[in-house]
C-alpha cells in the first residue's frame, strides 16, 4: 500500500524548537512574552508594517474578540459569507447575534457584491442595519474587495475581514489582512504557517489592538486588585507557540511558492481533462496563495463522473481529499437564519474538491494525486 497522502499537514522550518527553548531559558512559560511581542512584530512587518497585530489562542478568538470590538450586541445581524468554514460563523452566535448569509460570486467564490447589497437594503427595509460584514478569501483567493469596500462605506458598516486561509494572498498588491477595520489571521495545524494553534487580529487603528489584548486577557482594568469593568477572556496567545509561529515567519515566503507550486503543477497535469475546473485568481488584481488547490468537476463533460467518483477514487488510492465547504445556510445549525443568494455556493459544494496541497508533498506525491485524477476521469 502507498503511503497517506494528506490534505494538508502542518510543516516545520527548522527554527521553531530554538525559539521555544528560549522561552524555556527564559522561563517565559505564560501568554505573553518576547516571543509573543516578537512574533506580532513580524506579522505586521510581513503585511508591510501599516497595521498593528495581536497575537491571539485562535483565529475564532480573534473574529469573537473583533464582533465585541465592533459592538455586535444579542439581537443585533451580521453579514456573513455562507461559502466558508464554520468558524467564521460561530462567534456571531456567541454574542447573541444572528448571522444573514451571502452567497458567493462565480470568479472568486467569495462574497457576491449584489446579493451583499440586496441583503441589505432588505434588512434596512425590515427596520435593521446589519453591524458588520465578514467576507472570507476562501482557500486563499482575494474577496472582491474594492466592490465589498464600496458597500461598506456606502451604508457605513464595517468591515471584519477573515482572513484566516489567506495569509500572503494579495489584492492590488496589497496584503489581504489589511483591508477590513479589523482581519484575523488563524495558525492552526493545517494553514499555511501554524503555531500548532493560534491567531491574530489585524488593525490599521491601534486602538482596537490594544483593545483585544486587553480584552483577551480578563478585561483586568489598571489596578492592583484586579478590578473589572468589562467581561473578559482568556484568548492570548501563549510564549511557547508564538516561538513555533516565529519559527514559521522564516520560511513563509517559501511555504506561499510551494504552494503556488502545487497549484501550477495540477493545473498543467490535468489541463487535457475535459470537465475539470480551477479556483482561478481573475485577473492580475489577485495574487492567491493558493492554501488548498480547489476544483470543480462538470459531470457532463466528464461522462458522468463525480465529484463523489473522484473522492472515492483518491481514498481507495490512500489519498486525502475534501470536498468544498458546505455552506452555511445549509448547515443544519443554521439553517433557520436569512440567507441571500442564487444557488452559487450551493453548486460549488456538490462539485468541488479541495486537493493535497500541503507543502511537505514531493513531486512523486503531486504525480500520484495527479494520476488518480486522470485515470478516474
Ligand atoms: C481556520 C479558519 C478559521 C478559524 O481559525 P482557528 O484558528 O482554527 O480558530 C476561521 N475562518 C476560516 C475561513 C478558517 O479556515
Amino acid at each position: 500500500m502507498n503511503s497517506r497522502i494528506h490534505l494538508s499537514l502542518a510543516h516545520m522550518g527548522g527554527q521553531e524548537q530554538k525559539f521555544i527553548q528560549e522561552a524555556f531559558d527564559t522561563n517565559w512559560v505564560v501568554p505573553m512574552g518576547p516571543n509573543v511581542d516578537a512574533f506580532e512584530r513580524e506579522l505586521a512587518e510581513f503585511l508591510s508594517g501599516d497595521v498593528y497585530v495581536a497575537a491571539l489562542s485562535a483565529g475564532t478568538a480573534a473574529l469573537h474578540l473583533a464582533l465585541i470590538i465592533t459592538g455586535v450586541e444579542a439581537g443585533d445581524e451580521v453579514l456573513c459569507q455562507s461559502f466558508t468554514f464554520s468558524a467564521s460563523a460561530n462567534p456571531i452566535v456567541y454574542q447573541g447575534a444572528t448571522p444573514v448569509f451571502i452567497d458567493s460570486e462565480k470568479d472568486t467564490w467569495n462574497m457576491s457584491p449584489e446579493h451583499l447589497e440586496r441583503a441589505i437594503k432588505d434588512r434596512l427595509s425590515k427596520g435593521k442595519k446589519p453591524k458588520a460584514i465578514i467576507p472570507v478569501h476562501l482557500y486563499g483567493m482575494p474577496v472582491k474587495m474594492d466592490e465589498i469596500r464600496e458597500i461598506s462605506v456606502k451604508y457605513g458598516i464595517p468591515v471584519v475581514e477573515d482572513a484566516a486561509e489567506a495569509l500572503g494572498s494579495k489584492y492590488k498588491n496589497r496584503h489581504c489582512g489589511t483591508f477590513g477595520e479589523m482581519a484575523v489571521l488563524s495558525f492552526n495545524g493545517n494553514k499555511i504557517i501554524t503555531t500548532s494553534g493560534g491567531g491574530a487580529l489585524v488593525s490599521r487603528n491601534e486602538e482596537y489592538t490594544v483593545k483585544s489584548r486587553f480584552l483577551a486577557t480578563q478585561a483586568r482594568d489598571a489596578a492592583p486588585h484586579y478590578q473589572h469593568t468589562h467581561i473578559g477572556y482568556n484568548y492570548r496567545m501563549s510564549n511557547v507557540v508564538a516561538g513555533i509561529g516565529r519559527g514559521q515567519m522564516l520560511v513563509l515566503p517559501e511555504r506561499i511558492e510551494q504552494r503556488r507550486a502545487n497549484n501550477r503543477f495540477y493545473r498543467e497535469q490535468l489541463k487535457e481533462i475535459d470537465g475539470i475546473s480551477f479556483q482561478t485568481e481573475p485577473s492580475i488584481d489577485y495574487f492567491s496563495n493558493y492554501w488548498l488547490t480547489s476544483i470543480l468537476i462538470d459531470p457532463e463533460k466528464t461522462n458522468g463522473k463525480t465529484r463523489e467518483d473522484l473522492y472515492s477514487a483518491l481514498n481507495g488510492l490512500n489519498i486525502e481529499s475534501r470536498p468544498l465547504w458546505k455552506p452555511m445556510h445549509l448547515q443544519p445549525v443554521f439553517k433557520d437564519h436569512p440567507f441571500y443568494g442564487d444557488g452559487t455556493s450551493e453548486s460549488l459544494f456538490k462539485n468541488g474538491l479541495c486537493l493535497p496541497s500541503g507543502t511537505g508533498l514531493t513531486v512523486n506525491d503531486l504525480q500520484r494525486v495527479a494520476d488518480a485524477a486522470k485515470f478516474t476521469l
